[in-house]
């Protein structure tokens, strides 16, 4: 008799993502004429980057020749791809991380789910409310949640951290002990971004508390705002409590490419365990690294030509963030977030739930996005879109919304 994961079986319904996929593909399916403009999932919509799509195909051509084949490789990523990222995101601004601080994955999300393997499963994990779904989802599989209360929408074993207007969708700590400590600012799904004094809290909380913060950077290279940390280890202490998770996907186009790292400090301990060399030892075991020729095109980001088209991707965002900003604050709704991210969470009109304004954007403006409460009980009343779609079609989503309010 095999017995399944019974904290596995937990989980309740759908990936949030699925579940609308399914009412998008529904709805279509009965109105085909209808034309749809996406600004749901988080995915990019620009090409990658011509320096990188070079040296992945002088990478391909190298796999082919006895002197240019390369097989497994180091489990945590080619010393050019983490010496280039120690110097261009973190020494070149001052922060001190090393390349050896660096560990190369084929995701942010592989890495955030992953990284619960180093910890006991009694932990309190503390998560902000809305959240991306994976860090709760991942908790839950791990057997870090209680029981699920469907009247609530939350989970008995989890501290949750409500990310509210009031609060600027920006937590404090809470006076309670929370363990694991899961943070991502730019936030995703609010757009919210957090101050270095804000940040600062929680880095003096996780020190004077033992807990370990899990940073996630994903929407970092969106910040605009002077003053707004890019990365956890700009704080003083940061290297005693923070694990921080990056990824080329929403700066470079890599959603479908697959890179990104995760940077542990040596210092970082807890129980007397390095967790840096924890982590190594997990990676040796469960994986095989990034493909070669892969890392050769986020090695290519740091280059001149690769950072200037980057550059031009993220300001073709930015502006679609702005249209969207500027075209929704119009039309009368309250419009957070699209600064210093390319989430935009936005106020559903007239009290109406996330579901039923998800429903009035789709059936009548075909406009389609993410209703806030699938983030969480405090997502509830909010829709969130993304800046990610093509420039004409955002244009359009934000003229078809004001047509219809
Ligand atoms: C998109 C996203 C990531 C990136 O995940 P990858 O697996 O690297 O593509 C990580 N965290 C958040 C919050 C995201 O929205």
């Amino acid at each position: 008799m095999t017995h399944v994961d019974p904290y596995f079986r937990k989980l309740t319904g759908n990936y949030l993502f699925s579940e609308i996929s399914r009412q998008v593909a529904q709805f279509q399916a009965a109105y085909p004429e209808k034309r749809l403009i996406r600004l749901g999932i988080g995915d990019v919509t620009r090409p990658l980057p011509a320096a990188v799509v070079e040296a992945m195909t002088a990478a391909a051509a190298e796999q082919g020749t006895p002197a240019g084949f390369h097989g497994y490789g180091p489990e945590q990523g080619y010393p050019f791809l983490r010496e280039a990222i120690a110097l261009h995101d973190y020494q070149d601004r001052g922060i001190h991380v090393d390349p050896d601080e660096i560990f190369v994955s084929d995701g942010a999300k592989s890495d955030c789910g992953g990284i619960g393997d180093l910890f006991a499963a009694g932990n309190t994990v503390a998560l902000c409310d809305p959240v991306y779904s994976v860090y709760l989802d991942t908790n839950v599989m791990a057997g870090r949640a209680g029981e699920f209360d469907p009247a609530t929408g939350r989970w008995s074993g989890f501290l949750y951290l409500p990310c509210t207007a009031e609060n600027g969708f920006v937590p404090a700590p809470p006076a309670e002990q929370a363990d694991l400590i899961y943070l991502c600012f730019p936030a995703n799904p609010t757009g919210a971004s957090a101050g270095r004094a804000q940040l600062q809290a929680w880095v003096d909380y996780a020190n004077d508390y033992n807990s370990v913060i899990l940073f996630d950077g994903a929407y970092e290279a969106f910040v605009t705002t002077p003053g707004v940390p890019r990365s956890i280890f700009e704080l003083p202490g940061a290297r005693t409590c923070a694990i921080e998770f990056r990824s080329f996907s929403k700066t470079a186009g890599f959603t479908g490419t697959r890179c990104a790292y995760t940077v542990i400090p040596r210092e970082l301990e807890r129980e007397g365990v390095s967790l840096h060399r924890l982590w190594a030892r997990r990676q040796a075991t469960k994986t095989n690294g990034v493909c070669y020729v892969v890392q050769r095109g986020a090695q290519a980001v740091y280059t001149p030509a690769g950072r200037a088209q980057v550059a031009e991707n993220l300001a073709y965002y930015r502006r679609n963030a702005l249209t969207l900003r500027a075209g929704l604050t119009q039309t009368g709704l309250t419009v957070y977030g699209g600064v210093d991210s390319p989430y935009l969470w936005v106020k559903t009109p007239k009290d109406q739930t996330s579901q039923s304004f998800f429903r009035l954007l789709l059936e009548e403006a075909g406009v389609v996005t993410t209703p806030g409460s699938g983030f969480g009980p405090h997502g509830e009343g909010y829709i969130r879109l993304t800046s990610f779609g093509k420039a004409g079609e955002t244009q359009e989503a934000a003229e078809r919304i004001a047509a219809l309010l």
